[in-house]
């Protein structure tokens, strides 16, 4: 029997099923916000060669020691009191946060029963390289109702180019053997997958085989662009000169490609989601869920979008590392965007601070003339501004480097999206079965 049915996790809930497709808005103009935890900062027992959080420990604050218990209670209690909301999403991130075991994970539900009010209801996910997930990991995942993330980039050989083990061994055989075991648990769980230059280039064999030899009820795709010197430089505090029209140059591979060789090509992209969502709208609509097309979904039904990067503003997505410190969002972990520490301040004051606000409203007061006439604006605004490192085709800074790929897959996707929102629009509860 699940732990949750009995005391004293009664406020941890299991989440709720998944239907057809959802269209729920992120929240938006309330005292509600998410927050990314790190408890163990960037620590990773994988060496991913694009991982974009390797290099942080130098970055941010040096060597530091896993999360001690009075930062850990502090954040648990504040995240709960912070949010207005009646329903509370814990999301656990690394480095790999595993690597803590099982009974820091227990520790963290017993402090969210203690903090938890009546009213609210607490809900947690993990997300995981998992190659430490075993029997015992999986079946305390699904006793207390977690939502795991798989990172999985594709097929065996699109996986291990580059998510390996410090020791450069591939890892392919190990994530597929946990996603097996957190089915055989039941686990709710979903893939991520980074689209990098290499997968980007075979769409259907990925979508394919995540769906139908994997399995999960959501996959979400990431994107991979970092420009080069992200190590050290922070977005939008790159020079004027570096920043390019979005031709070729721009492109990796090229020797003066702005962004790692490892980084998706913005044409790539736009192929991929013209592909995937091809496959997806004729065979899978209700069977998988697909976060970026569910998104655009939202947007062509009138509603806000699913995830942040198509948002108007950001700001409510904050990342929490191990020391205490917060940064305005994952993409922005470096010193340039910390807040505070929450040693020294409520979470909420800081995610609502005038930093934090002038942050979040940045996204659209420094959008392009281009994107303002754009016809897919509603549906991008932009995209991420981590992204926005190129010149617009009339010589202005601050177009996305994807906007190729995203304006073909919207403009392909397009006719499509129109039907389904009409008939999300006739049902009552905004779900298509
Ligand atoms: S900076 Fe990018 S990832 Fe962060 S909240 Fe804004 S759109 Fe989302
Ligand atoms: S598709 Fe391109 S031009 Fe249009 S809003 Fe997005 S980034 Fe801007």
């Amino acid at each position: 029997m699940s732990m949750l049915n009995d005391t004293p996790y009664k406020n941890i809930k299991n989440r709720p099923a998944h239907p057809s497709v959802r269209v729920v808005p992120i929240n938006k103009g309330n005292r509600q916000f998410s927050a990314m935890f790190k408890p163990v900062g960037s620590r990773c027992n994988l060496a991913c060669s694009y991982c974009y959080y390797q290099g942080k420990e130098r970055l941010l604050s040096g060597e530091r020691d896993a999360i001690d218990d009075p930062t850990l209670e502090k954040y648990i209690r504040d995240y709960i009191d912070g949010n207005d909301g009646s329903e509370v999403f814990f999301e656990w991130q690394g480095g790999e946060p595993t690597l803590l075991g099982i009974d820091f994970f227990r520790k963290v539900l017993q402090l969210q029963q203690q903090f938890c009010p009546p009213h609210k209801q607490v809900f947690n996910s993990l997300q995981t390289n998992g190659t430490l997930l075993d029997e015992r990991w999986c079946s305390f995942l699904a006793d207390n109702g977690f939502l795991v993330g798989l990172s999985l980039d594709g097929p065996r050989e699109l996986h291990d180019a580059y998510r390996i083990t410090k020791g450069g061994e591939p890892t392919f055989d190990r994530v597929v053997a946990a996603a097996r075991l957190l089915k055989q648990h039941g686990v709710e769980f979903t893939t991520l997958t980074v689209v990098n230059n290499l997968n980007a280039k075979q769409p259907l064999e990925v979508y394919r085989f995540l769906t139908r030899e994997i399995g999960p009820r959501m996959l979400q795709f990431i994107p991979c662009v970092e420009p080069r010197g992200f190590e050290d430089v922070a977005p939008w505090r790159w020079t004027e000169n570096n920043v390019l029209t979005g031709s070729s140059a721009a492109r990796p591979g090229t020797p003066d490609s702005l962004v790692t060789d490892w980084s998706v090509d913005p044409d790539d992209f736009g192929s991929f989601l013209c592909e995937v969502f091809d496959e997806w709208h004729h065979f899978d609509i209700g069977r998988y869920h697909v976060n970026l097309f569910e998104s655009s979904l939202a947007t062509w039904a009138g509603l806000p979008p699913q995830v942040c990067v198509f948002n108007d503003f950001c700001g409510k997505s904050v990342m929490v590392e191990q020391d205490g410190s917060v940064y305005s969002c994952d993409h922005f972990a470096y010193p340039e965007y910390r807040l505070g520490n929450i040693k020294n301040k409520p979470l909420a004051d800081l995610v609502f601070s005038s930093q934090q606000v002038g942050f979040g409203f940045g996204k659209l007061d420094n959008l392009p003339e281009y994107c303002r006439q754009c016809s897919y604006l509603s549906a991008c605004y932009g995209e991420c501004p981590r992204n926005r490192f190129v010149r617009t085709p009339d010589g202005e800074t601050g177009l996305n480097y994807l906007c190729p790929g995203l304006k073909r897959f919207f403009a392909h996707a397009d006719e499509r999206l129109k039907v389904l929102a009409q008939e999300i629009s006739a049902t009552k509860n905004g779900q298509l079965q």
